[in-house]
């Protein structure tokens, strides 16, 4: 049996959004901006599944746009306002954004901009003293992430955009979204109401990878990214992925139905795996545990082992996870997150992330439980961090 307990990374596609996209992948392919009448339906489902999301953000269609990715998206919040207020020149963003956020800092950096990175505490809280002294008269820009997909936990972005707002009502401010999507409450013209931008993936809640959407409040000064045809008037050039659309629309139509029993189950499978493993395995501790966080991500601090050590392993069972550090060119960086948390040195290494979704069953979480334990308890056997005679750290 595989076990699948990677779905911050990505989700399986869920049949009713296979089912609902198959027509558009079969005899309804025609482009939808052509005249033509047989052209009528797939223009009419494109602008249907802009309504169905538009209303589940809490906004209007034409404030949503449709892009292939969130790291378009983000692409396009950044450079397209970038280009519109060229006389402000500072970004305020978090150290633990995702690499499509920090990668894009950093080329501005290059060329010229200055760029704050606020840090975190110990648990991954947002360091608020380091937001609100960061916020300058030339800042145009603030980019936070609402859920972290390493450790999962949520920052409060009511707070932040409200404070922003106060400060300076021209700072715009993006979030991305792309964790949250369907799992937290996000309401354009509610909490999120101070929120200029918005980005996410469609791949990350059971709609296929390909697909993203792009949120801009009506009235921002964001110039296109995309250019070229007048596709999403004219605001992202390219022929719409009718299919992938519709498919993103109709998973969060389920998600929306199924929210509350979903979390629910999720959350107590979760906490039932976080709750064996600290009662199984010595020096563990759980990153993020101390601060809001998804109910869906469990991110496991393993001290004394390598953590793609622990990834072989559960991969050589079938079970499918991830590691906090990412592997560049053969050297093994600890993860960027877990390094602005001021995680130890002894577990950074040694992080392992589960992260569940309403197809986990307890079955493949028994299975993590049943696992885990034999898995670190071999590993610590091999690890010249760990003595063997007194089963304890050196
Ligand atoms: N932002 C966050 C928080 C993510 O978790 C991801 C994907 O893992 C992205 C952005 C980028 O999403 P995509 O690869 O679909 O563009």
């Amino acid at each position: 049996m595989m076990i699948y307990l990677d779905n911050n990374a990505t989700t399986m596609i869920a049949p009713e959004v296979r089912e609902a996209m198959f027509p558009f992948l079969q005899q309804e392919y025609f482009n939808p901006s052509s005249m033509y009448e047989a052209a009528r339906p797939v223009r009419n489902a494109l602008e249907s599944a802009r309504q169905t999301i538009a209303e589940h953000l809490g906004t209007q269609p034409p404030e949503l746009l449709f892009t292939s990715c969130a790291t378009e998206s983000v692409n396009a919040a950044f450079f397209g306002t970038v280009r519109a207020n060229p006389h402000r020149k500072h970004i305020v963003t978090t150290a633990v954004e995702h690499p499509a956020v920090l990668e894009v800092c950093k080329e501005l950096q290059r060329e010229g901009y200055a760029v704050s990175f606020v840090g975190v505490d110990r648990q991954g809280n947002i360091d608020l003293g380091e937001f609100v002294r960061e916020l300058r008269a030339d800042t145009l820009l603030v980019a936070v992430m609402h859920a972290n997909n390493e450790t999962g936990v949520i920052f409060p972005i009511e707070r932040l955009a409200s404070i922003v707002k106060e400060t300076d009502p021209e700072i715009l401010f993006l979030c991305d979204a792309t964790q949250s999507v369907t799992k937290l409450p996000i309401d354009l013209n509610g909490n999120f109401r101070n929120v200029d931008l918005l980005a996410f993936s469609g791949h990350k809640f059971h709609a296929p990878k390909g697909v993203g959407g792009f949120f801009v409040r009506r009235g921002t000064r964001c110039r296109t990214f995309m250019i070229g045809g007048h596709q999403e008037s004219g605001r992202r050039g390219g022929t719409e992925n009718v299919p992938f659309i519709v498919g993103m629309a109709r998973a969060i139509e389920i998600a929306a139905a199924t929210h509350d029993a979903d979390i629910q189950r999720i959350e107590h499978l979760r906490n039932k795996l976080e709750s064996a493993i600290l009662q199984t395995i010595s020096h563990v501790e759980i990153n993020g545990a101390g601060a809001p966080r998804m109910p869906n991500t469990l991110n496991v601090a393993v001290h004394f082992v390598e953590g793609e050590g622990i990834l072989y392993q559960l991969s050589e069972l079938g079970i499918c996870a991830s590691s906090g550090s990412a592997c560049t060119s053969g050297s093994l960086e600890p993860s960027h997150v877990l390094t602005a948390m001021d995680v130890p040195f002894t577990a950074k290494h040694g992080s392992v992330r589960f992260s569940l979704s309403r197809y986990t069953t307890e079955a493949e979480v028994d299975g993590v439980i049943e696992e885990f334990p034999g898995i670190i308890a071999r590993l610590r056997r091999l690890s010249p961090y760990w003595d063997q005679a007194t089963n304890q750290p050196r």
